[in-house]
């Protein structure tokens, strides 16, 4: 995993520093998406600033977008290969569960085109769905 890390920092050309190394990890290894608490929950004495910074670096250079999902949070989620710097293509819907609070990716949910006035210009659609998770039902 460290090698993998390593290797996918190198590859968006960024140097591989403890914080950046922990963080993209975290993101590998979780299914959710993840809020600057959660993050700061799991890396014991990480310093916020530098956290900030990482997760702002990340969401320019493509590895990261916010996941909304209308619980007023930022969560991140890792994007996928399509996105590059200053470039994201995540445009799919993100399910919010209203029990556990977590948010995930529906990659295979596109927000649909939407036909608006002429009048108006679209520069971002969000497509929020919520509920419960597999884990919630029980
Ligand atoms: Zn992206
Ligand atoms: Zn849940
Ligand atoms: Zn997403």
């Amino acid at each position: 995993m460290e090698v993998a890390v390593k290797k996918l920092l190198k590859s968006y050309h960024l140097r591989s520093t403890p914080v950046r190394k922990q963080v993209l990890d975290l993101f590998i290894q979780t299914s959710h998406a993840l809020g600057k608490a959660n993050i700061e929950a799991e890396l014991d004495e990480i310093d916020r600033i530098t956290l900030y910074r990482t997760l702002r670096t990340f969401e320019q250079k493509g590895i990261i977008h916010q996941a909304i999902d209308g619980s007023g949070k930022t969560k991140y989620a890792l994007c996928s290969h399509e996105c590059s710097e200053h470039e994201h293509h995540d445009h799919h819907a993100h399910f919010y569960c209203t029990r556990c609070e977590k948010t995930v990716c529906m990659n295979s949910i596109t927000v649909p085109k939407i036909d608006i006035p002429d009048d108006f210009q679209i520069a971002s659609a969000q497509l929020i769905l919520s509920g419960t998770c597999k884990n919630c039902q029980r």
